[in-house]
């Protein structure tokens, strides 16, 4: 199968997923874990590596939502910016947390080999590109990961990420050499395969229903069988619902979605020269290149359920928007995956109460975060491995329930129309220093030839010059870069006449 079975539509791959009983008789092991998801199974396999009898009782089926439909990049990090994390943590504690993410990354990179893993089709690197013009700000961001945080990352000029990736849209951008790409479909299924092979017992269809946590073996209730634990590993994401609701409420539930196209031939390449993935600093588009000439792409997101295929079109909309030149691609394969969001933009990673454990809330960035949530909470089982207490600052918080969600969905349409409204100004600005750099070189070259120097540059009163501020306007999916926002602002953001 290829690198692109990370699609719903592909079904599973057969060799990978074997279908599991599910829970047909009474048990009692170690630790319970709900939910095979990444974060599910590998605190799983980790625990049983450690020595425990350890049970994963999920509703559906392996990897069905978001871990089994994701595009597959692995970075060091977190969804909440660092910059935010030093604020709320202060930079030793921020340090350790970003360490943490690093050997999230780490364990992903060691699991996700050819040997445990056949087919996994890992590639390197990752390109964070900004869609304003901030190169003061990415210095300082390269500063901050590189010198305080010991990670390896390129700056590159704007030059350099235009040359790459031939769109106006990007602006300068940060490299991660040590990032890289994996079949996401293959993973889950991989880790699945790893986990049993390590000992886990999986048992698919066996929704838990109810769990009484209170005692030292806790009682966890399937509709078929019950089962006893000392600990339990909530790890269910936004779906867990009924057993612990209020712990349901604290993530505000975002469906992405991601688009594969047919193979689109040499055109392509010519848009697009880089071979890992693309990620913009808002976090509207997240892409790369996969079987040589098929763009994976993801962008839209809603904080309701919709069929993935009604999204291809936006998905469509957005490659042109962003690389013209390619057009309107034609659209092999949706799907798409429900992550959940905190609302501080941390997992939540740690013990609720004594034997009560929580996994989740992973959103964008889920494969490293989990990975780590997975070796912390095992380690802390098993060994005793206090450092899930770097993440209890960032508390278990309401997300808003139904209320919050349709807010959040404003909010997060606000945030995208913001983000790409800032980039049509600071694509506009840039068209409009190199036009005076145009005018200015005429003038001087018209000067030498005429043998003067020419009129001083015609300066306002500084009474005149007013702050560049144009209102950022919405821009809709697909609206084509507009090289002038108003004539009024370039007039005024010049200071020229
Ligand atoms: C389109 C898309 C692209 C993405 N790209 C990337 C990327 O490139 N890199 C990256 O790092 N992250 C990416 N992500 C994010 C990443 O996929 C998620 O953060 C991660 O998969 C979350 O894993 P999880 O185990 O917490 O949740 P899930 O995958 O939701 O797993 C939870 C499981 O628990 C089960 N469950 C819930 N409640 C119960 C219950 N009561 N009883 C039994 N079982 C239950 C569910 O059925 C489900 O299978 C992407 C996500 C999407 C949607």
């Amino acid at each position: 199968m290829s690198e692109t079975s990370t699609s719903a539509a592909d079904g599973p791959d057969e060799a990978a997923s074997p279908s599991r009983d599910r829970l047909a008789f009474d048990l009692d092991v170690d630790i319970c874990v709900v939910g095979a998801g990444l974060a599910g199974l590998t605190v799983a396999r980790e625990a049983a590596r450690l020595g425990a009898s350890v049970a994963v009782l999920e509703g559906r089926q392996v990897g069905w939502n978001a871990s089994g439909h994701h595009l597959g990049t692995v970075m060091p990090g977190f969804g909440l910016p660092i910059s935010d994390v030093i604020e709320r943590v202060g930079l030793d504690d921020a340090r350790e947390l970003w360490a943490l993410s690093k050997e999230g990354a780490d364990y992903v990179r060691a699991t996700a080999t050819e040997d445990l893993i056949p087919g996994i089709r890992a590639s390197d690197g990752a390109l964070e590109v900004s869609n304003v013009d901030v190169g003061e700000a990415l210095i300082s961001r390269l500063q901050t990961l590189g010198e305080e945080f010991a990670t390896e990352v390129e700056g590159w000029q704007v030059d350099r990420v235009r040359s790459v990736l031939r769109t106006g849209r990007y602006f300068h951008g940060i490299y991660y050499p040590k990032a890289f790409q994996i079949d996401g479909r293959k993973y889950v299924h991989g880790l699945a395969a790893l986990a049993t092979r390590a000992g886990v017992r999986i048992f698919e269809e066996t929704p838990v229903v109810s769990i009484d946590f209170s005692g030292i073996r806790k009682r966890i209730v399937t509709p078929t069988a019950r089962l006893r634990a000392n600990h339990i590993v909530l790890a269910g994401n936004i779906h867990l619902g009924a057993p612990l609701k209020r712990l349901s409420d604290t993530l505000l539930p975002v469906w992405r979605y991601a688009a594969l196209t047919e193979p689109l031939g040499e055109r392509l390449a010519e848009a697009i020269a880089f071979s890992g993935s693309v990620i913009d600093s808002d976090g509207i588009d997240h892409f790369r290149v996969v079987d040589g000439d098929r763009l994976l792409w993801a962008s839209p997101e809603t904080t309701w359920n919709a069929r993935p295929k009604r999204l291809g079109a936006a998905v469509q909309r957005r490659i042109a928007t962003v690389f013209p030149q390619l057009g309107k691609v034609p659209i092999a394969d949706t799907f798409g995956g429900a992550v959940g969001i905190t609302v501080h933009g941390m997992p939540q990673i740690g013990q609720l109460r004594r034997g009560l454990w929580v996994a989740s809330g992973f959103g964008r960035q889920g494969l490293n975060t989990s990975a780590l949530a997975g070796q912390l909470i095992a380690r802390s089982i098993l060994w005793g491995d206090d450092r899930w207490r770097l993440f209890s600052p960032f508390e278990l918080v309401w997300a808003g329930g139904t209320t919050g969600r349709v807010a959040g969905h404003f909010i997060g349409l606000w945030a995208r129309g913001a983000a790409s409204a800032a980039g049509v100004l600071a694509r506009y600005r840039e068209g409009a220093r190199a036009k005076e750099r145009r005018r200015e070189a005429r003038l001087a070259e018209a000067n030498l030839k005429a043998g003067t120097r020419g009129p001083a540059p015609r300066r306002p009163p500084p009474s005149a010059v007013r702050p560049v501020r144009p209102a950022p306007r919405q821009v809709e999916d697909g609206e084509q870069p507009s090289a002038h926002p108003s004539q009024e602002s370039e007039r005024i953001s010049d200071g020229r006449m």
